[in-house]
């Protein structure tokens, strides 16, 4: 069993399930996880430019 860790910055959370801060994202059957900060940094990129996904 690991933490929920971030797929952007690797920040690494305090439990297993990420906390309601975070974001999760479903990409071609993969899960990403964004922590609070990622998520607000990329929300647009979310959002807006599904693109910015696929790096
Ligand atoms: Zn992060």
């Amino acid at each position: 069993m690991s933490n929920a860790i971030c797929s952007l910055c690797g920040q690494e959370a305090d439990t297993e399930e990420p906390p309601l801060t975070w974001v999760t994202s479903l990409e071609n059957g993969r899960k990403l996880l964004y922590c609070d900060r990622c998520a607000r940094e990329n929300v647009r990129g979310i959002e807006g430019k599904l693109d910015s996904l696929w790096w």
